[in-house]
């Protein structure tokens, strides 16, 4: 999906109209007029990222950074009681928008947003075959990459991801953005 069409993009470009409650020269937070509970915020990168292992180790930093001090503007002004801060990442996980962006949600008590699952019980040969695995490939972690480098990840979701302009039925999330006054 390309930047042209992409609504975030359009949004951090002002092409769009948001109800920014942060800005600086790589991040944006912007108010959803029609979130999960009054504050809900979304905080994203300005540059266009579809998925979060694109986002350089620098970037996503100060993107969670930002998210954090959100969260707590969210519990500040709003008296929120709890936040919920999650990421949809890629389609099986409810992500509609090929950008990147960190979900800030301001929690009460019985407010009625079910973020919970019926846990699935591993057994003893599932622990032991799924720990190896996340092991082996964990070990990669670490080696953080320097700001300069910037790889190009080819990712499944990227691809599939539908695009505005050749999507007649509008997603939930261009749908409500579009309501921002
Ligand atoms: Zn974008």
């Amino acid at each position: 999906m390309a930047r042209e069409s992409c609504l975030v993009c359009q949004i951090v470009e002002g092409r769009v109209p948001s109800a920014k409650v942060y800005e600086d020269e790589s991040v944006l937070a912007v108010l959803d007029v029609n979130g999960a509970n009054p504050g809900h915020c979304f905080v994203m990168p300005k540059e266009h990222y579809p998925i979060i292992e694109q986002v350089p180790d620098k970037e996503i930093g100060k993107i969670f950074n930002v998210a954090n001090k959100i969260s707590t503007a969210v519990f500040e002004s709003l008296q929120a009681q709890g936040t919920s801060i999650f990421v949809a990442n890629g389609i099986p996980a409810g992500q509609t928008v090929a950008h990147f962006l960190v979900n800030v949600i301001p929690r009460f008590e019985n407010d009625g947003i079910n973020l919970l699952w019926k846990p699935k019980q591993l057994n003893e040969e599932e622990i032991s075959t799924i720990e190896l695995k996340l092991k082996e490939q964990a070990k990669n972690i670490g080696g953080f990459e320097k700001e300069e480098k910037k790889e190009k990840l080819h990712h499944e979701p990227i691809a599939k991801m539908p695009a505005a302009d050749e999507d007649e039925e509008e997603d939930y999330f261009s749908r409500q953005m579009r309501r921002i006054p």
